[in-house]
Formats: C-alpha cells, sequence, structure tokens
C-alpha cells in the first residue's frame, strides 16, 4: 500500500495547571508506589479535592503482549473512568474482536482514503504490511462521553500526539523482564512465531522510549497495575 504522511491541524483544548495541588498529588504518587516513575504529571491533570477537574486524554503505550489492554479494561471495569478511543488497523479481527470496540477494522483502501482526507491525527506502519492509526473523530467521540479518553497506541504514534493536543497524558506500561514479555506474547497465543518474534523486536525499541513518558508503570502484577493507576488519577470505588 502506497501512503504519504500528510500533516494534520489540530484545536488543542487549553488544560488548566493547578500546580500547587498538582505537585502534593504528585508526592502522594511517588510516595504511594515505587513502581511507579513520574517525569511532568502536574503539567497535564489539574488536581482537586474531588479529583481530576478537566477532561484528558491518556496515550498509553508499551510493548505488545505488556498487558496495555488487560490493565485498562480492568481499571474501567472496577471504576468507569475512561471512554476508549476506537483505533483503526488494517490487520484482521483476533477471534472475539469486533469491528468498532476492539479496533475500526478497515480495508488498506480504507484506511488510505482516510490519510487523504486528513481524518489522522497520527498513524503508522507498526508491523509488516499493518497500517494503524488514529482519527480526530474518534478522540472527540471517546470525550463527548463525558470521561475521560484512553488509547493504547505505539510510540511513533504517540510522539505524534502528544505534539498535536495539550490534554494528553502519557503512560508507558514496562514488562518485569523481556523474558516475561515473551512468554505474555506467547501465552496470549494470538500471534504467529514470526508475528511473536517481529514484537519482541519492534519491544526493543519500544521501551527505548519510555523516559519521553509522564508515567511509567511496571505491569508486574495486574490488580496492583489497576490499583497504581487508580492512584494516579486519584479515583476511589
Ligand atoms: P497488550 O495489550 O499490551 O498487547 P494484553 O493486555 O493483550 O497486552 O496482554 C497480553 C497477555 O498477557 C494476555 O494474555 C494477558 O492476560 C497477560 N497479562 C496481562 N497482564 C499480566 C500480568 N500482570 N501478569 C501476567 N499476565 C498478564
Ligand atoms: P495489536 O495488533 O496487538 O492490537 O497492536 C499492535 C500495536 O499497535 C500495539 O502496540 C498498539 O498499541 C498499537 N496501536 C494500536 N492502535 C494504534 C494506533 O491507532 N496508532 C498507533 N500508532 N499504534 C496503534
Amino acid at each position: 500500500m502506497q501512503v504519504s504522511l500528510l500533516s494534520s491541524n489540530l484545536s488543542c483544548r487549553n488544560t488548566k495547571n493547578n500546580m500547587n495541588s498538582c505537585q502534593q498529588a504528585g508526592a502522594r504518587t511517588n510516595m504511594a508506589f515505587g513502581q511507579i516513575v513520574k517525569n511532568n504529571l502536574s503539567k497535564v491533570l489539574n488536581v482537586a479535592e474531588e479529583g481530576i477537574k478537566d477532561k484528558f486524554v491518556c496515550v498509553v503505550s508499551g510493548p505488545s503482549g505488556v498487558g496495555k489492554d488487560t490493565v485498562i479494561n480492568e481499571f474501567d471495569r472496577v471504576y468507569d473512568f475512561f471512554a476508549r478511543v476506537v483505533t483503526c488497523t488494517t490487520r484482521k479481527p483476533r477471534p472475539g474482536e469486533i469491528d468498532g470496540v476492539n479496533y475500526h477494522f478497515l480495508s488498506p483502501d480504507e484506511f488510505r482514503k482516510g490519510i487523504e482526507n486528513n481524518e489522522f491525527i497520527e498513524f503508522v506502519n507498526v508491523y509488516t504490511d499493518t497500517f494503524y492509526g488514529t482519527r480526530k473523530k474518534d478522540i472527540d467521540s471517546a470525550l463527548a462521553t463525558g470521561k475521560n479518553a484512553v488509547m493504547a497506541i505505539d510510540v511513533d504514534g504517540a510522539m505524534k500526539v502528544k505534539k498535536e493536543r495539550s490534554d494528553i497524558l502519557m503512560m508507558f506500561i514496562t514488562p518485569p523482564s523481556m523474558k516475561e514479555l515473551a512468554a505474555r506474547l506467547r501465552g496470549r497465543g494470538t500471534e504467529t512465531a514470526k508475528a511473536v518474534s517481529e514484537r519482541l523486536q519492534k519491544a526493543k525499541y519500544e521501551l527505548s522510549f519510555k523516559d519521553k513518558y509522564d508515567v511509567i508503570l511496571q505491569n508486574d502484577d495486574f490488580h496492583k497495575s489497576v490499583q497504581e493507576m487508580a492512584e494516579i488519577f486519584h479515583v476511589k470505588k
């Protein structure tokens, strides 16, 4: 498929900053959980007594198989905090995946038309012959629910989104080890051996971006990761 990168125009939503309350909130986060590394959370989250005030878009990255979907889904099942931004892909649905829920599954032609029409805030060719991209309208739809938005995208896409909008909180999820990452990816059983090896190769590249994120969360135990997310976002059951 032939595609060219097109620049996208986005109107940015301004996020107010309350440095004092945010700094206090940040300090609590650091003390509570040794595994969270926080870079500049207070630049994005406007924390008040009752929780986070301004709506934001949480962009979650991390190597394939690290547990992004598992953690986000469980966090949302418990706290009902996020609306998922449904992103687009040209890969085929896995068993159980539903069009419009897990992804918008597009044909290469449909994807190309979306690029030509400047519909994407970002898109990438993550793996051989497979395109992934986030449409601006799908971010708007998620925020229109009145909730915060969340999307799991790769590091290159995340860097583009970060440049386009001011309401982005960047979260990176790391595995406890590469061995565990490989075990999770193989254990999921959704990829061929070739695809697993391609994803593990890409993992090293993705991990090299982690310090560019606002929050780094190590997913050892997914219940603990969910609890840590709740702490970061100041939500209670
Ligand atoms: P990603 O969305 O990052 O590609 P998934 O959420 O699909 O990853 O998780 C990959 C596999 O790892 C799944 O089989 C999931 O059940 C498992 N998994 C997720 N988090 C953990 C964890 N903390 N410990 C062990 N297995 C996990
Ligand atoms: P999977 O095929 O396992 O669902 O996803 C593979 C990778 O593509 C994951 O790292 C996922 O986060 C990323 N991804 C999914 N949607 C998008 C998107 O819209 N844009 C970008 N850049 N990456 C995406």
